[in-house]
């Protein structure tokens, strides 16, 4: 029996995983890890890989070790150049990348990997979960839901109706790989769709960039105030118990769809020289009698492109919906009307089921789904004693 089952091999998991064995909680052969890829991170490394992403949005201090200042002193160890950018140091992707591996190598975390896809999870007496995968059963003490949202891309009606006319034209970022064609629109106003816009208008193969966004630019450093990180607006959250509430709160919380501001110089340079088009405005329809997807928008005139790349973010719901709607009716868990987990402070759903990520963010607030949420997440699963 494991002490600890993770399931989903993201940052999440990848982080609770690194501080419970720091944290001596736990030794490899007690840990298991299940996630559907050969690697940690995969989602993350492959999506920031497809995008051209080089730093990150987030500060320096925000990592997987324990210790605020690793990356710092990692960085300083291994002699980076531009390891960090700008007045909030934010890190270099591949720095940031490297370091991750440094922890997993360090810890052997691969002892702990299980690539396979959890199907079901069951309550075995009081004490014990019984998690079942594609492949196998395994039982442990305790289990840790870190899956991510990012498997489960949101597809506005449009796009499902271009995607099933033109299969290989249009693509979501968050799960296909598909080589750019020669005039190409990336559909989005977040930071992914930015840096997607970017890296096409470095392509000398692409003629035309468009950017279609449904309002201007909104420019935010981080995708959440950082006084969502400690005592300054956390206090009064965790005083709200009306859960409606604490979810309208999250939704305000989070800048949604922005990007930060040397990313907006960015756009609007590329825009003035003539490399990037923006169109503000909504799609309405496609039509699909032509060789390629005509977009019909609710102002500006119909446009048609070769390939639309999606970076629409992920659908709303729990992340792996079906299996664990299954699991909450079976288990009688607690959800608010969002249909999120009520868990306790220590991120537990029910006695030895924790909780990250989307998941925990009732609880987290609104920086569960990012790195600092991460850190958050394992210093309270790496606090409990069993
Ligand atoms: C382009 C981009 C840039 C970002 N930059 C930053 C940043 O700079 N700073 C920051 O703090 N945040 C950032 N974020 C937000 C967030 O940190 C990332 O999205 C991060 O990858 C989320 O990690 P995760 O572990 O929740 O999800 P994922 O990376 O999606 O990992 C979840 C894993 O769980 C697996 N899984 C799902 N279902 C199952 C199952 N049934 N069984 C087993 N495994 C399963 C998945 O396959 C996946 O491997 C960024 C996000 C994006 C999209």
């Amino acid at each position: 029996m494991y002490k600890w089952i993770i399931v989903g091999g993201g940052i999440q998991g990848c982080t609770i995983a690194v501080q419970l064995l720091q944290a001596g909680k736990v030794s490899t052969q007690e840990l298991l890890i299940i996630d559907p890829y050969s690697r940690p991170m995969h989602k993350w490394l492959s999506l920031t890989e497809k995008i051209g992403m080089t730093y990150l949005r987030s500060p320096f201090v925000h990592h997987m070790d324990t210790r605020p200042f690793a990356l710092k002193d990692f960085a300083e160890k291994n002699d980076y150049t531009k390891p960090f950018l700008g007045r909030y140091k934010r890190p270099q992707l591949q720095l940031f990348n490297d370091h991750c591996k440094s922890l997993f190598d360090q810890l052997h975390i691969t002892k702990s990997w299980h690539q396979a896809t959890v199907r079901q999870l069951k309550s075995v007496g009081t004490n014990a979960w019984s998690v079942e995968t594609d492949q196998n059963t395994f039982t442990t003490e305790r289990v840790v839901l870190a899956m991510g949202v990012n498997d489960n891309p949101y597809w506005p009606g449009w796009a499902i109706e271009a995607k099933s006319h033109y299969p290989k034209k249009v693509s979501h970022l968050f799960t296909e790989n598909s080589p750019p064609p020669s005039s190409v629109c990336v559909v989005g106003g977040g930071l992914t769709a930015a840096h997607m816009a970017v890296l096409l208008c470095e392509n000398p193969g692409v003629e035309k960039v468009t950017l279609i966004k449904r309002h201007d630019f909104r420019v935010h450093d981080f995708d959440s105030d950082p006084g969502w990180l400690g005592p300054k607006y956390l206090n009064n959250y965790h005083k709200i118990i009306s859960l409606p509430e604490r979810r309208a709160t999250i939704k305000e919380a989070r800048n949604r769809g922005s990007i930060p501001r040397e990313m907006f110089l960015k756009l609007k340079r590329l825009e003035a020289d003539g490399s990037l088009k923006c169109i503000d405005d909504e799609i309405q329809d496609v039509s699909t009698h032509l060789a390629n997807p005509l977009l019909h928008f609710k102002r500006n005139q119909s446009e048609s492109f070769e390939g639309i790349y999606l970076a629409t973010g992920s659908a709303q719901g729990l992340p792996e919906e079906i299996w664990l709607k299954h699991v909450i009716d079976r288990e009688s868990l607690q959800c608010a009307d969002c249909g999120f987990p009520i868990v306790t402070k220590q991120l537990e759903w029910k006695k030895g089921l924790h909780v990250a990520g989307p998941l925990a963010e009732l609880e987290i607030g609104p920086v569960s789904r990012n790195i600092s949420g991460a850190r958050k997440a394992a210093a309270i699963l790496s606090s409990i004693s069993i």
